[in-house]
């Protein structure tokens, strides 16, 4: 057998040729379909055009036809009627009376007002062969539709599927690709607010490692850390650095009087109060139990001294309050500062500060010793 389209004559296949494009570079579905019908009853000297396509999942075809100014959407059974035989067949129809061939369902035309006459369907295929739906042309305008009109539409609905194909892949694509962009943003969303989440965790984990519990003031070990560094620095680029050794005058006796929760308390206090009067520069740390080291920042000797009696005077005049009772304490002092002969040795420079408060202890407690 011949190649069919070989009969059709050159200014139609041209035309066909065109339309092909046409409908390859259409992406979407709705459009795609208004175009096929459109250039259908065009080339065809047709008067209207439907395209039915199967919905293999309920056993029907359904198509949107035009009805009056609106666009009504039919459904039957695969099998039913000229396009349906044609979407079990898989084989063209002419039919030059439609009201003389029993396979017509005159249903549409009592619902569209319209008065059949010729027919010609055609199978539309994918790919792989299978009929996927089928186009119809009806009322040929110059009588009955011919064999080049059935070869005509043959080439054209073949052309028609493969654009139904690629459009319908294409959407499937792009939905596909639409539910993936949300996928991966929520998932992105959730791994930056789990992130968040870790690195504020990672923040709280820091700050506890470096406080003691009780007083909220910093932890010997951050001290320490804190004064090798200061030490260091101090030692290239000075100008000196002091350290306060704090220590609460017979504490022993506020725990023994008051009991050890009122012994709690009064250190938080002491702490709190002596953090909340320092310099931004300066650091305070909980050295040992009722023991408090203040590394002053770039405060020489007498510098220190000072802010030692300042230490000493607030605590001195401040109550503490616990369990409805007021509590006084003192605290003594003991101030060493850093001096180019010390290097970097720190060790040195906290067992002066401890010297200088075992003399305050010795010379009666409630005062500072330098
Ligand atoms: P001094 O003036 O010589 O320093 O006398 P002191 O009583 O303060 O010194 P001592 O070293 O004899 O006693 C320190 C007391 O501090 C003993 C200990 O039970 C108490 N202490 C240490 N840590 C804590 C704490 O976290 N809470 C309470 N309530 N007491 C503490
Ligand atoms: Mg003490
Ligand atoms: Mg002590």
């Amino acid at each position: 057998m011949s190649d069919p389209v070989l009969n059709i004559n050159p200014e139609r296949l041209s035309s066909l040729i065109k339309i092909g494009l046409r409908l390859t570079a259409e992406r979407d579905l709705d459009r795609l379909l208004g175009t096929i019908i459109e250039e259908t009853t065009s080339i065809m000297d047709a008067d209207r055009s439907s395209l039915f396509l199967i919905d293999a999942e309920h056993g029907e075809m359904w198509a949107k036809i035009a009805q009056g100014v609106g666009v009504i959407e039919i459904r039957f059974p695969v099998g039913v009627g000229i396009a349906g035989t044609v979407g079990r067949t898989g084989t063209i129809i002419n039919i030059p009376d439609a009201y003389a061939d029993r396979r017509f369902n005159p249903e549409f035309d009592r619902k569209t007002g319209y008065r059949t006459k010729s027919i010609l369907c055609a199978p539309l295929r994918n790919t792989q062969g299978e009929v996927i739906g089928a186009i119809q042309v009806l009322n040929k305008r110059t009588g009955a539709f011919g064999s080049e009109d059935e070869s005509l539409l043959a080439a054209l609905s073949s052309h028609a599927a493969v654009a139904i194909e690629n459009a319908d892949l294409y959407r499937r694509l792009s939905a596909m690709n639409l539910s993936l962009e949300r996928k991966v943003e929520e998932r992105t969303a959730e791994l930056s607010a789990a992130n968040e989440r870790l690195s504020a965790l990672n923040g709280e984990l820091k700050e506890m490692s470096i406080t003691d519990a009780l007083t909220k003031v910093y932890n010997r070990r951050h001290f320490t850390e804190r004064l090798r560094h200061e030490i260091k620095r101090v030692d290239r680029y000075g100008p000196t650095v002091s350290l306060l050794m704090i220590d609460i005058d017979l504490f022993k006796k506020v725990n023994d009087t008051w009991g050890h929760q009122a012994g709690d308390a009064v250190l938080s206090g002491v702490a709190g109060l002596i953090k909340s009067r320092l310099r931004e520069t300066d650091l305070i740390a909980r050295y040992g139990g009722e023991e408090f080291c203040l590394l002053a920042t770039g405060t020489d000797r007498a510098g220190a001294q000072v802010l030692a009696e300042r230490v000493r005077t607030l605590v001195q005049n401040a109550v503490f309050e616990h369990g409805g009772q007021a509590i006084a304490v003192t605290v003594s002092i003991g101030v060493s500062t850093w001096e180019p002969s010390l290097r970097d040795d720190q060790e040195e420079l906290v067992r002066r500060a401890d010297a200088a408060l075992y003399r305050a202890k010795e010379q009666g407690r409630n005062r500072v010793c330098v």
